[in-house]
């Protein structure tokens, strides 16, 4: 995949659910990353100067030679090139992911089937302990702490404590990155993360349960609170809720 290197917004919470809940096909993912970016790549701005060594001055260089001026920035990406196989390997476990959460988020008296398998092989003796667990409190920045319900009958606490983990484990594959600049007397903290991160980050969120989303019951869509729908009762959406309806009073009438 090529994709031009630009600065790329960030996915909603419901773009990326909806995306993992779709069937990756090459033109879905390839649009996906025109729309966010590469997944593990980064944008970057570099600068280039050419000089020989007779200007450079005794210590070495430094910031400004004389005679060498910098080019403008040139954007560019950071990183290993990716290719359609990466990005269904990684799709797969957000799917693996998003299908999971909709079991636990479904509540206990709706849910249908069995508990979900999550198939996200961890590296052997990576965050295989008990997970971290949280409830109460806000950090910030809040990297793999999760939430966990003691009411929780064991198999689900445990599916919660799997996911905690494999979100742990994404987090940690992929760190953000962080620089130090000393800018007079000030030290500044850069800290970028690449969209890979940022997705799993939003996973955590959800685990957490800092944010309140939605599976539409009749397409599969998702929706997030106060954006797509305002009450816990909510359902569907309302075209959706329409179609079923109309489906089931054409098959009463055939009965
Ligand atoms: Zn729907």
């Amino acid at each position: 995949m090529e994709i031009p290197a630009r600065q790329y917004k960030r996915p909603t919470i419901k773009q990326i659910l909806d995306f993992a809940h779709r069937t990756p096909t090459v033109e879905s993912l390839a649009g996906f990353a025109f729309s966010y970016g590469y997944l593990r790549r980064l944008v970057v701005a570099r600068r280039e100067r050419r000089f020989t060594s007779a200007q450079i001055t005794p210590g070495g260089l430094t910031e400004n030679v004389v005679g060498a001026e910098w080019s403008e920035p040139i954007i560019d990406w950071k990183g290993e090139p990716e290719d359609v196989d990466l990005w269904r390997r990684e799709h797969s476990d957000m799917k693996s992911f998003e299908e999971s959460f909709a079991w636990l988020n479904t509540p206990a008296d709706m849910r249908s089937g069995d508990m979900p398998v999550v198939p996200i092989r961890l590296q052997e003796g990576k965050f295989n302990g008990e997970a971290i667990l949280y409830h109460d409190g806000d950090v910030d920045p809040v990297e793999v702490l999760t939430l966990y319900d003691e009411t929780e009958s064991y198999k689900v606490a445990d599916l919660r404590k799997q996911l905690a983990r494999v979100v742990a484990a994404k987090l940690s594959e992929n760190p953000p990155d962080v620089r130090y600049v000393l800018d007079g007397n000030v030290l500044k903290e850069f800290r970028v993360c690449t969209l890979l991160h940022y997705i799993w980050l939003q996973f955590q969120r959800l685990l957490a349960g800092r944010v309140a989303v939605k599976q539409c019951k009749v397409c599969g869509f998702w929706e997030e609170k106060g954006v797509g729908y305002q009450r816990d009762t909510w359902k569907d959406h309302p075209a959706c809720g329409n179609r079923r309806r109309k489906r089931e009073e054409r098959a009463e009438q055939k009965k």
